[in-house]
């Protein structure tokens, strides 16, 4: 039903279609178990690999995230849309505010089954781990933050959103990192027309108000706000 509604849509050749609901977070088929979540088959092997040898260096690598489809990603949308805007904001004030630390359905790099958020599982237990001053000075993810930036490139996995002045879109995230030689073909095949015209035919609620010149802005400052090193 998807493919059909996306095939009709934007009128696509027939080698493109696959990799276009993997990027919308549409197809699952290329996806394998890890503990409770679901990583692309390839990332899920480096991911493995990188696992046993920070286990030798005494972390204790954890996801906390993975894979996410964009069923789930319209329901953390709508949801936070509707709690904003009971709260008074507007709509567009709602969208500003859910876009702090959550993505526009269709243009999560958790759709591509490529990216992870982590934890180290030998660490204090922490009510609260997406917290970035805890990876940093005398904080319990220093050892595991030392280690990823010390190895991760190894087994091919990069920061994503960097403390970097530079940078725009999302806030620094020392939690979570990409599977960088397959995520790259990714988002070079990533159009933000594509993603737009599946998030207008779905009818997101509070996507009324996002129009195209919202989403073009959105794709320079979010999608390509991400570590230098993953667009090269
Ligand atoms: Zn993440």
């Amino acid at each position: 039903m998807m493919k059909v509604l996306l095939v009709l849509l934007l009128n696509l050749p027939l080698m493109a279609q696959d990799n276009i609901l993997v990027l919308l977070g549409l197809d699952e088929s290329h996806l394998v178990s890890v503990d409770t979540h679901r990583l692309s088959a390839q990332t899920a092997q480096a991911f493995a690999n990188m696992q046993a040898a920070a286990a030798t260096d005494g972390i204790d690598l954890q996801l906390l995230s993975a894979f996410r489809s964009f069923e789930r990603q319209q329901q953390i949308f709508e949801e936070k849309f509707r709690r904003y805007r009971a709260e008074g904001l507007s709509p567009t004030q709602a969208i500003d505010r859910i876009l702090q630390y959550s993505t526009i359905p269709g243009t999560s790099r958790h759709h591509w089954g490529t990216d992870i958020d982590i934890t180290d599982g030998n660490a204090p237990k922490q009510k609260h781990v997406l917290v970035p001053s805890k990876f940093h000075n005398d904080g319990p993810f220093v050892p595991l933050h030392q280690w990823m930036q010390a190895n991760a490139y190894r087994f091919g996995f990069y920061l994503v959103y960097t403390r970097d002045s530079k940078r725009t879109g999302f806030a620094y995230e020392p939690w979570h990192y990409t599977y960088l030689p397959e995520a790259k073909e990714y988002l070079a095949q990533y159009t933000p027309r594509m993603a737009f015209a599946y998030f207008k035919a779905v009818g997101v609620k509070g996507g009324a108000y996002i129009d195209r010149d919202f989403w073009d802005a959105y794709y320079t400052q979010f999608v390509l706000g991400v570590n230098s090193e993953l667009i090269k």
